[in-house]
């Protein structure tokens, strides 16, 4: 057993535990099993929160984007531009249209580059899928003023980025995945908001684009004509989940808050090391939540080896070798992604999977295990 563990939802669930199970059981005892007033109630909290007219539940981030993309009519003969730093989902989701993903780099901070987009668009341009990596948003302004330019859409990956912000430059602060045309949530049990096993939610401002969202989500039925619409996946978020996320939702706030904390404690704590880069980009616009908090670290394979050896940390790697390099990627080729630039590699992507590491990042974290996680790290930079 690790002295820190890299996750650890048994505290979460221990400290809610009655509250919990109470809603659970108030499913099970009334049978209201699917789309019912919890359902709702849930969904109304999460637009809430994020200050957006639309959020639908589903089962899953990767659900979220699906609903999303079908939503917005891309399908084959269109190219949508993304990243490669990312989940797999964000490319896949894409590539399951029968669009093409196009693939940029990412900058200093994990995000979309901005300044590559122009070069990476076609004539079959439809959208571009910005990934607000790690809890940082991209540059959604300068995203969303291209889009607007080329006529292009706009879908959010904010799996990571639940509370996320940016102050506009009228002074407005705008919460991520309100920005485009939908913005995609993943309530995977180890995300920011985690649900009880998978869930997601997909959401928008756009009336019309919530018509077909819903659609999408069920089975294309519109639930009020009872008529059947399109051929659609049944990716509805039950109320077994909806009740517990709903329950959770009430100490989001306070979590997010925990979060930015503990980020506080590791910049304390190692900001003076220069073998390894925090996640700081010296910006006043936006506010991170740190869904993961990963550093760039020298030896950082030996790194990780050290907080191994003797279950001293816990800690992940994501990703050691760039999204393009898997399987379905090389075997896919030109026929269901490229890359946005003339290239044939992303530099900075390439150069990140040889130096990130995360480190232990949710609320349950004790002061006393993040200054462990410090002195660990920064013992072995010393020896
Ligand atoms: C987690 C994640 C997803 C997929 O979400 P699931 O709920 O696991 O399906 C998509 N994109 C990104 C960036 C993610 O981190």
């Amino acid at each position: 057993m690790y002295k820190v563990r890299f996750v650890n939802p048994q505290k979460q669930y221990a400290d809610h535990k009655e509250e919990l199970l109470g809603a659970i059981d108030d499913i099970l005892t009334r049978g209201a099993l699917v789309t019912n007033k919890e359902l709702s109630e849930f969904e109304q909290n999460f637009a809430k929160f994020l200050g957006v007219k639309h959020a639908l539940g589903v089962n899953s981030g990767t659900s979220a984007l699906d609903v999303a993309l079908q939503a917005a009519g891309i399908g084959p003969g269109d190219e949508v531009v993304s990243v490669a730093h990312t989940f797999i989902a964000s490319i896949s989701t894409i590539c399951l249209t029968g669009a093409k993903a196009v693939l940029i780099d990412v900058g200093q901070d994990f995000n979309m580059d901005a300044s590559l987009i122009e070069k990476a668009l076609s004539p079959k341009t439809k959208a571009i899928l910005p990934v607000h990596f790690n809890g940082r948003l991209c540059d959604v302004e300068v995203i969303m003023q291209i889009a607007k330019s080329k006529g292009l859409m706009v879908i959010e990956d904010a799996a990571q980025a639940l509370g996320a912000t940016m102050k506009m430059s009228d002074g407005q602060t705008q919460k991520g995945g309100t920005f485009g045309i939908a913005g995609c949530f993943s309530l995977y049990w180890a995300k920011a908001l985690g649900g009880p096993g998978t869930s997601g939610v997909v959401v928008t401002n756009d009336d019309d684009m919530a018509i077909k969202m819903r659609l999408m989500r069920y089975n294309g039925e519109d639930r009020e004509s009872r008529e059947f619409r399109h051929h659609a996946h049944n990716f509805l978020m039950d109320n077994i989940r909806a009740a517990f996320l709903n329950v959770k939702m009430k100490y989001l706030p306070g979590w997010l808050a925990r979060r930015k904390e503990i980020a506080n404690l590791y910049l304390k704590g190692l900001g003076d090391l220069k073998q390894v880069q925090l996640p700081y980009f010296n910006d006043s616009q936006r506010e991170d939540i740190y869904n993961n908090y990963v550093i760039r670290a020298e030896r950082r394979d030996e790194l990780e080896e050290y907080f191994k050896k003797g279950e001293l940390v816990e800690t992940l790697v994501q990703y050691k070798r760039p999204m393009y390099e898997e399987p379905i990627m090389r075997e896919t080729k030109d026929k269901m992604w490229r890359f946005g630039n003339d290239g044939n590699s992303l530099p900075e992507t390439e150069k990140l999977s040889g130096e990130v590491i995360s480190l232990p990042m949710y609320p349950e974290l004790t002061n006393e295990e993040v200054e462990f996680v410090i002195k660990t790290l920064r013992d072995f930079y010393s020896s």
